[in-house]
This record gives C-alpha cells, structure tokens and sequence, in this order.
C-alpha cells in the first residue's frame, strides 16, 4: 500500500486532452471526458503532480474516487441554479465567507459601531482543537456533536455571550509528520502526537491512513464577561465566564488559542482582517498543511487522488444543506 501511493503517475496526457477539448468545445464536456481518463488510470491512490490547476484537480479527485456526481455539481455551480455547497468551489467558499462576514457584523460588530476600542478590548479570535478522527463522516460527526455541547454550555444563561465561526476539517498524514520539524510548526506536532495519545480507546490507525483533525475558528464576544451572574435566585453564582467552560474542555490534548485582534496602522484594515479571519475555515486545500497559521500549504506534500476525492465528498456530506453541519453561531440577534 505504502509503495503504491508514493508512486506517481503521468497524467500528461489526460491534461493534454483536456485542454484541446476545452478549447474545441464546452467545459461540461471535456470535465466529462477527463472523468473517464481518470477513472481509467489504474491506481487511483496516485500523488497529484505539481502545477495543476486546482478545478482540474478536485475533478480528477471525485472522479478517482467515484464521486462523478459531485465533480458535475461543482461544475455546473453557479450560485443561482443551484448552490452545490462544496468548500471546494470557488463561488461556494466565497459565499460562505460572505455569509459568515454578514453574520458577525449583524451579531458582534454592531455592539462596537461608535466603540473602535472596545474591537480590541473585547472581540476575540478563538480556535479549537477538537479530535482527530478517521476520515467517516459517521466519526466526523460525532466530534462536531461533543464540541457542540461545550458551547452550548459556555452559551447557557450567558446572553453577553456571542460566537460566529465553522468547523474546518483538515487532512493529516502520520508518514509526514516529521516534516513538521521546528522549521515548520513544532507546536502542531505536538498537539497532534497528544490529541492521539488522549483518544486511547480508539483502534490505532494504519501508517498509511490519512486521519481528519477535526478543529474550528471563530470570533467571539463576552467571553470573559462574568457581569450579571453575581446575583442568582438571591445567592452568589458560581458559574463563571463562557471562557471559564471552553477552557475546562479545551485543555491538555485538545487546545484553546485565544488571539486579540491585531492593532493595525490604520483602521481601515480591521474590516479587511477581520474579513480575513471569515475566511479562515473554508480552505480547499489539496496538500497537507504543518502549520497552524493562516493558509499556508505550499510546503505540503500533495494529497493522494482518491483520499482527497474521498474527502471532498466527507466534507460536503457533513455541511449539509448550506452548510448549517459546519456553522457555528451562537447568541445570535433575532432578524
Ligand atoms: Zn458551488
């Protein structure tokens, strides 16, 4: 197994009839002429070659991994007729950064309209590390549910409390792990070694399988706030802060990143940053990532043909409809 996915395969000629086709006739047909190259090429485990256009990339995956259907919505997807969803889409993921733009000004920027400091002093770029899980949507699942339940914890009873944010599903492969030297990210190799100590109950997973590390971003408001819980029913309260039951949760194996936003030079930028960190959870990415900042994959090894085709599909089963599986909006002010 190990040998066959190391090996590389030319897709030369596929690309080649690809491009003529485009050129003599529409783009659905020679998508479909190069799903049946693809499908054709014996191992379909094989390593994408550099320099390849990233549709060109996410058709040949779904079509590898017998997901053709997929391949055609994403295709056809023009955000009118018929929203595929997919993250990777290009329409699709701008759109759901859109989305989740307009649902943090309407629910935690309105608050700071005349208060430019309390940006600052209050709004909060929160990530958490949730599980690493096998690539099954049924496991997949199963992690998003738990993290669900911490925040409705940290949401009950806390109205000052406000997160709008998404999961984001990542790939991992443990045969390139030690390409995470301290020249990359030193910190993920670590939080990945104990997020897999801490799931001991689990089967171990195979040198060869690729395992999703399950996390999310999100912005957030009052999550230090502790005001109005002094006084309950006539006695002290002992609950303390939204961060207070995120922290018990997130802690050891699983962690908690709580950035500020950065002080720009001018402030004509916060809007851009913080469009920016609305963007954050939706990547298609098609390499293997070793750090945890921003989106940058250009030193990760190419994703084999078939699991990223498999996890295209995974990620779209998991968003549902709009994508309401991946959403994470808590406090939210009725419309
Ligand atoms: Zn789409």
């Amino acid at each position: 197994m190990a040998s066959d996915s190391e090996s590389e395969t030319d897709f030369t000629d596929v690309f080649r009839e690809l491009s003529q086709r485009r050129k003599a006739s529409t783009g659905m047909r020679a998508i479909r002429k190069a799903q049946k190259q693809a499908a054709s090429i014996p191992d379909s485990r094989a390593i994408f070659q550099p320099g390849i256009r990233v549709t060109k990339r996410v058709t040949l995956a779904l079509a590898a991994s017998g997901h053709q259907g997929l391949a055609e919505k994403i295709a056809k997807c023009d955000r009118k007729k018929g929203i595929c969803g997919s993250i990777y889409c290009q329409k699709c993921r701008e759109g759901l950064s859109t989305s989740l733009l307009k649902r943090t000004k309407k629910n935690l920027l309105h608050k700071f309209q005349d208060n430019e400091e309390g940006l600052f002093t209050e709004l909060r770029h929160v990530s958490g590390l949730v599980d690493i899980t096998a690539l099954q949507p049924s496991d997949i699942r199963f992690a998003i549910k738990q993290a669900r339940e911490v925040f409705e914890r940290a949401a009950h009873r806390r109205p000052w409390f406000k997160a709008e944010g998404a999961f984001e599903l990542e790939l991992v492969d443990f045969k390139h792990m030690d390409r995470m030297s301290p020249l990359y990210s030193p910190e993920k190799k670590t939080s990945l070694e104990d997020l897999l100590s801490g799931t001991l109950t689990r089967p171990m997973y195979g040198d060869d399988e690729m395992v999703v590390l399950v996390h999310w971003h999100a912005l957030m408001v009052g999550l230090d706030d502790t005001t109005g819980l002094t006084r309950e029913g006539g006695r002290q309260s002992t609950r303390g802060s939204a961060f207070s039951v995120l922290r018990k949760h997130y802690h050891r194996h699983r962690q908690l990143y709580v950035q500020p936003l950065r002080r720009p030079k001018v402030s004509s930028t916060i809007a851009k940053d913080i469009s920016k960190i609305c963007s954050y959870p939706f990547k298609n990415a098609y390499r293997l990532k070793y750090t945890f900042e921003g989106s940058d994959y250009q030193n990760g090894e190419y994703v084999d043909f078939k699991t990223l085709g498999e996890f295209i599909h995974v990620y779209r089963q998991i968003g549902r409809h709009g994508n309401k599986g991946l959403q994470i909006s808590y406090g939210s002010r009725p419309s």
